[in-house]
């Protein structure tokens, strides 16, 4: 029987910072200690920089890391994706949406829907109504965006780390406009297609962890189960960027930070300091962490302004 798997999926759009990496990290380490395959993904269909793919592999390659399998890279699966599509569609869960994200801001929202909910505009169109729609965006130069039929519904997953998360699900884009599928269906078509039956993350998105259970069961695939880690934040408390200073890898080691340093800080930052000492490598990461223990809150990150030693 094949094993499950575990994964890491950056978007090739940069350089990974500290908190990309300590979720990478976590990823890894979880598949260690539960017997999983460590995979990752390319999720290279939106905001690509040239090269970012190949540098984060060597990022995780000096901190001791490789995949167990070659990454799937989901620019050359567009075929599945369509599949998934297709399938949707023909259970009658999918119509075309012509509204700008303007339109969609303006509209009063559904009654008792959450806000920035898709407010049900184009559900259920007459054909007449759709075929002029379409002309209208046509002229614009648009195409219309693909969405799912939701009806709203509550979803409710179990994280190992938050416990419940109830999220609505709401008629979700799959396809863009521009013709570009959207994370959630490639998300579960590409965890179930690589047997990855654990998502580890960060827990920005965590509340797509119900969308994405949804699209599972309508797909027939099995859900995975959920563990969101908690996210690096910048000195003001907000999500850490790469404006916060120096916080990426690169940046980090043209100042004199090692592997060791980015363990020892990885150490810290989970709370696990003291006796047994901090870590230097990954071996030492997987031997020493507990995901019982680990600190459940955000992390403050304060880069380093000057070089070490
Ligand atoms: N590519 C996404 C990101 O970099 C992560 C997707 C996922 O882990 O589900 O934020």
């Amino acid at each position: 029987m094949q094993l499950g798997a575990g994964r890491f999926a950056p978007s090739p759009s940069g350089d990974l910072h500290i908190g990309n990496i300590r979720s990478g990290l976590l990823a890894y380490v979880r598949a260690r200690q539960t017997g999983r395959r460590f995979l990752w993904r390319i999720e290279d269909l939106d905001r690509v920089q040239p090269g970012a793919a190949q540098s984060q592999l060597e990022v995780f390659a000096d901190l001791g890391i490789a995949p167990d399998e070659p990454p799937l890279i989901q620019s050359e699966r567009l075929g599945i994706y369509t599949e998934a599509l297709n399938r949707l569609e023909g259970r009658g869960l999918v119509y075309e949406c012509y509204c700008s994200r303007k339109d969609i801001q303006q509209a009063p929202s559904a009654p008792h829907s959450p806000p920035g909910s898709y407010p049900g505009t184009c559900r259920d169109l007459l054909e007449s109504e759709r075929e002029q729609h379409r002309q209208r965006l046509q002229q614009q130069g648009r195409s219309p965006a693909l969405r799912l039929r939701t009806d709203n519904v509550e979803v409710t997953v179990e994280d190992r780390l938050l416990g419940e998360i109830t999220a609505p699900v709401d008629d979700l884009v799959l396809k863009r406009g521009d013709g570009v599928f959207a994370y959630n269906l490639i998300v579960v078509v590409d965890d179930a297609a690589s047997g990855v039956d654990e998502v580890v993350r960060g827990d920005d998105l965590a509340t797509s962890a119900p969308r994405q259970a949804h699209l599972a069961d309508l797909l027939g695939l099995p859900q995975p189960s959920w563990l969101h880690v908690p996210l690096v934040v910048n000195t003001a408390g907000s999500r850490l960027a790469k404006r916060d200073g120096a916080v990426t890898y690169q940046q980090l080691r043209a100042l004199g930070w090692t592997p060791d340093d980015v363990y020892s800080w990885i150490a810290t930052s989970l709370g696990v300091i003291g006796a047994k000492g901090s870590w230097s490598t990954i071996d030492d990461m997987v031997a020493g962490l507990d995901f019982d223990r680990i600190r459940t809150d955000e992390t403050m990150f304060v880069p380093p302004s000057e070089a070490l030693g």
